[in-house]
């Protein structure tokens, strides 16, 4: 098998990823009146601009809500950015992380996208550069570019392929087949995994999610001690201890339909706990528990939860559809060229919907649905 190697000069001082200088803002939380009021304002300004809200499954649980009570859909990175293309609005307000905003005007270039926060980003999209990565992709012109969906769009119109966590396996065994040598960016974790499951020849950029990176596999192993019988379930965007130790390996939506169609009572959950909220909702009577991040080799950025997700605020969703704030652009030929990428994974997982039908690893878990989950 093809050791994987990592490639990206500018780590930070753990060696991860470059968001040394990376902030996100705290948002204040409103009052149950406020929040009240909020939502009674959003759902009539809603209505009035034409705009559908679609949000990810790491947004406020207000957000989730509102989004399904007005018609909007709240889902993976891939599915909110192919719901609002699909949609009939004229303004999509996406709830999420800059990435999703961008990747939804990639495809929808005649609708107006907005977000809650513009400056709502994502540790893997900072940790990879566009120009730095030109310079990778420059010095391997063998390698077949491949990269995650959580990248710019300078990034992706760099790409030949854009995959999602869930097809992801499924291409790279495609693009073996074929003989191809992989650069895969920027997620170390779940390029290691892909290179260990495939055997492909890859290529790695040094990039890691801040919420995912902090699982701890010694932790996790002290608490299945404690709920023997619990299925544990993880995102492969965690490092290989925590993922070494799952039942099922997938996006967060195949992860969702573990809940909901797994024979457990009880499931540990290695995802951004913001996941927690729908979870609930379609699977009631399960019992859910976080996979720790705290304990033994513990940091205090501990928390499971992404702090660009939570920037997005009833209170932002309010203000960027009452000032036209917010606007996603992602000018010509950027978008044209990062379109080639995202059409290319969408035509595959068309043509080869059996290849992703299941999430990368599934021990126990039976039924799972198609999806084409990203982060
Ligand atoms: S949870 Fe991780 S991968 Fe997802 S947006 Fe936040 S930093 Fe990025």
């Amino acid at each position: 098998m093809t050791q994987a190697t990592y490639e990206y000069s500018l780590q930070d001082a753990t060696g991860a990823t470059c968001t040394a200088n990376a902030w996100a803002k705290v948002m204040p939380t409103p009052s149950a009146d406020q929040r009240t009021r909020l939502k009674a304002r959003a759902k009539e300004l809603l209505k009035q601009h034409d705009a559908v809200l679609v949000a990810h499954y790491y947004v406020d649980g207000d957000l989730q809500d509102l989004a399904l009570e007005t018609g909007g859909c709240v889902a993976d990175s891939l599915e909110m950015a192919r719901f609002g293309r699909d949609a009939p609005q004229k303004t999509l307000v996406v709830a999420g992380v800059r990435f999703m905003g961008e990747t939804s005007k990639i495809l929808s270039p005649a609708k107006r996208v907005l977000m809650p926060d513009l400056d709502a980003t994502c540790s893997l999209d900072l940790g990879c550069p566009a120009d730095d990565f030109a310079t990778f992709c420059d010095a391997h012109p063998d390698r077949t570019v491949v990269v995650y969906a959580n990248t710019s769009a300078a990034v992706k119109a760099r790409a030949d392929w854009m995959v999602t966590s869930s097809c992801a396996l499924a291409v790279v065994n495609h693009l073996k087949s074929q003989g191809k040598k992989i650069l895969w960016a920027p997620d170390r974790h779940l390029g290691r995994y892909i290179q260990e499951e495939t055997g492909a020849d890859m290529l790695l950029w040094n990039g890691a999610c801040i919420v995912h990176d902090e699982f701890k596999g010694l932790e996790l192993e002290l608490l299945k001690e404690q709920h023997p019988k619990a299925m544990i379930l993880v995102h492969p965007e965690s490092p290989k201890s925590v993922v070494q130790m799952a039942d099922v390996v997938g996006s967060t939506s195949q992860m969702l339909n573990a809940v909901i169609h797994g024979d457990a009572a009880e499931y540990i959950v290695a995802t951004d706990n913001g996941i927690l909220h729908r979870m609930r909702q379609l699977a009631p009577g399960k019992t859910l528990i976080e996979a720790p991040t705290a304990g033994n080799s513990a940091t205090c950025k501990s928390c499971a939860h992404c702090p660009w997700m939570a920037m997005n605020s009833l209170q932002g969703l309010v203000d960027c559809l009452e000032s036209g704030s917010g606007a996603i652009e992602v000018p010509e030929p950027t978008r044209a060229e990062a379109l080639g990428c995202i059409e290319r994974m969408l035509d595959f997982v068309a043509a080869n919907p059996a290849a992703i039908a299941k999430p990368a690893k599934n021990n126990t878990a039976p039924g799972l649905v198609p999806g084409i989950g990203a982060a």
